[in-house]
């Protein structure tokens, strides 16, 4: 340590991920390599990016690589890169503390998946302080593009690390590793070439080990089709998407007009949020005649996109664009809406070829897609036919596509029906189907609690409105083969008791119901909950009650329309107990309305409702 070296203790979250890194990831070593490589790659872009906009860049001249020499002798390994560089204060934080956003949850998830399967440490990007995975002791040196004086920092991976300057440097940054004692494998070249190869083949850099330039540094998606086996393609996606599964899609394509795009696409294997690691980072990045202009670019495709990896390069782009002027820039917006109507479109090709295996993408995947149809209503055209979901005609858990229900209807069927339930035994049990079963409509089930929001965001599919059927005004009586038969009339309650009936209901649950009607879509059941407010479904108002419930605010129930079916046994022998016994047919008004709220999914009180079942099953054992 020179005199004006200073000591500065890591941040807690620094502390805490080195102690992870040092003591857990040791299994998975060889990424450090990787991590290393990948740091420098992203300060040479950064530096080809800058050197392209500023005139003032210090060692202008001095070629942009990467360099790796081994000594066998000292046990170091030494990675060297004339990218950007660090000031002094940029070495004390970007070293000293981690800048995820929410550090503290990236952390606990690092530790979960180190303890569960290490694979999935690529994920996450250890970054920078898996040198310490290798190394017991490691100094970087470096000078910043700006010229200022170089600078030392060194740690043994404990709790600080000491800065000081360094005179002479050039720009870029190096950094020595002294190996420990178990990891001496690393100072020899045929372990550092393999480990290149296998994660870094792709970086746009020359990477140099003892003199030799290990990686072809052309860019994948700049080569044409034909050329590019499956395996390279593999091996860019790993390497682009920090994988280490294989894509389940691919799609390169280049288009002239109307933007000039190369671009590759890879749809993963699996879908990490899912898996319960918080949201992914977009992972397609963004490129200019091969220049890097947006990592994980936030621009380049819609957010529900986010989970797919690869890269876009556009010569239409101005290569000096900030990442600022990127958000709101009308040639990134174009490019944006032309890639992804291209992937959308590439996606239900994909379907029709082989719809299995597009079942597979949109199990893994379908809750994206759902995302993008009710967060963005540009894309709603594309991507209604990529819906998938169970019905009554489609086998258990092998969804059919809207387009397929269309080629199924009837004549004289108009509308497309759904129903929401928490899965298909429970909505086949329930009152909403009886009417089409016994018509022979086919109704979607709706399974998911986003599924009723995508159809009512969709409104319509190739012209047929979606309909859920718990709506007030639904009306089968145009559509399908059943009609009323005579006899089922006879079997109804007259006309008058009928009225009587409606009118004692509506005035007995008049605090829960909005209104009381005669049902026409019952057969089985004795009633059943419709929603008069056409666009809400009672799926979307118990999700929007939860969440209201969850920031502390009273849930807003709206009152419902309860439907009678006048021809079932139950209905009919209420009408007279009202006359004998009308506090007992009160009690059995309530019960039937808490039943048929249970059967749409909806919450009563349960306490009041077990109360009065009690006191209604003794009446039936007559205790
Ligand atoms: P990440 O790369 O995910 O940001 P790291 O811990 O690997 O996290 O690095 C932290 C920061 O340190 C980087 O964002 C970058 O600003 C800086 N850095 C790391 N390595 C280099 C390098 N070789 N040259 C210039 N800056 C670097």
């Amino acid at each position: 340590m020179s005199d004006k070296a200073t000591k500065h203790e890591f941040q807690a979250e620094t502390k805490k991920l080195l102690d992870i890194v040092i003591n857990s990831l040791y299994t998975e070593r060889d990424i450090f390599i990787r991590e290393l490589i990948s740091n420098s790659s992203d300060a040479l872009e950064k530096m080809r990016h800058e050197s392209l906009t500023k005139d003032d860049v210090f060692d202008e001249h001095v070629p942009l690589e990467i360099t790796i020499d081994l000594d066998e002798e000292k046990h170091t390994l030494t990675i060297t890169d004339t990218g950007i560089g660090m000031t002094r204060a940029e070495l004390e934080t970007n070293l000293g503390t981690i800048a995820h956003s929410g550090s503290g949850n990236f952390l606990s998830e690092l530790a979960e998946a180190a303890r569960k399967d290490v694979n999935l440490i690529g994920q996450f990007g250890v970054g920078f302080y898996a040198a310490f995975m290798a190394g017991k002791k490691v100094t970087v040196q470096s000078r910043s593009w700006d010229g200022s004086e170089g600078n030392e920092w060194v740690s043994e991976g404990a709790g600080s690390f000491t800065l000081s300057e360094s005179t002479g440097l050039h720009r870029g940054t190096k950094i020595i590793i002294e190996l420990k004692d178990d990891a001496h494998d690393y100072d020899k070249k045929w372990k550092v070439e393999g480990i290149i190869k296998q994660y870094s083949t792709f970086v746009p850099f020359p990477i140099k080990l003892e003199g030799d330039t290990v990686n072809t540094v052309q860019a994948i998606w700049t080569r044409s089709k034909n050329e590019i086996t499956d395996e390279e393609y593999n091996d860019f996606y790993k390497f682009v998407g920090n994988a280490s599964d294989e894509p389940h899609y691919r799609l390169h394509f280049s288009v002239d007009a109307p933007l000039a795009i190369n671009a590759v696409l890879f749809a993963p294997k699996e879908n990490f949020e899912s898996m319960g690691f918080g949201r992914v980072d977009p992972g397609v990045n963004l490129y200019c005649q091969r220049i890097l202009i947006d990592q994980h670019s936030e621009n380049i495709l819609p957010e529900w996109l986010r989970f797919l990896k690869g890269v876009v390069d556009s010569e239409d782009l101005p290569l000096n664009i900030s990442r600022q002027a990127l958000q709101d820039n009308a040639l990134v917006m174009k490019l944006r809406k032309v890639i992804t109507k291209r992937f959308l479109k590439f996606l239900a090709e994909e379907a029709k070829r082989d719809s299995d295996y597009y079942l597979d993408f949109w199990n893994t995947f379908g809750i994206y897609i759902k995302e993008g149809v009710t967060s963005d209503y540009e894309f709603q055209k594309e991507l209604a036919p990529l819906v998938r979901f169970e019905s009554s005609r489609s086998e258990d858990g092998k969804p059919t596509s809207l387009t397929d229900y269309v080629e199924r209807m009837a004549e004289g069927q108009e509308e497309i029906y759904y129903i929401n339930g928490p899965n298909r035994a429970a909505i086949e049990a329930g009152p909403y189907v009886e009417m089409f079963n016994k018509k022979d409509i086919e109704i979607i089930y709706t399974m998911e609690p986003i599924d009723d929001f995508v159809l009512n965001h969709l409104g319509e599919f190739d012209g047929k409105k979606l309909v859920s059927a718990d709506r007030a005004d639904l009306d089968l009586s145009k559509s399908g083969a059943e009609k009323e038969t005579d006899e089922e009339k006879e079997e109804k309650l007259s006309d008058d008791a009928c009225n009587d009936l409606v009118s004692w209901l509506k005035k007995t649950l008049d605090d829960k119901v909005a209104d009381v009607l005669e049902s026409k879509r019952l057969v089985d059941s004795p009633a059943m909950i419709v929603n008069p407010d056409g666009y809400m479904t009672s799926s979307m108002e118990r999700i929007m009650a939860a969440s209201r419930m969850e920031k502390g605010l009273a849930p807003e129930a709206s009152k419902k329309n309860l439907e009678i079916n006048l021809s079932s046994p139950l209905i009919k022998q209420l009408a007279d107990l009202v006359k004998s016994d009308e506090a007992f047919a009160s009690d059995v008004a309530a019960q039937i309305y808490d039943n048929a709220m249970i059967q749409a999914g909806l919450v009563v009180d349960p306490m009041v409702m077990v109360k009065r079942n009690y006191k209604i099953l003794n009446k039936a054992v007559g205790a």
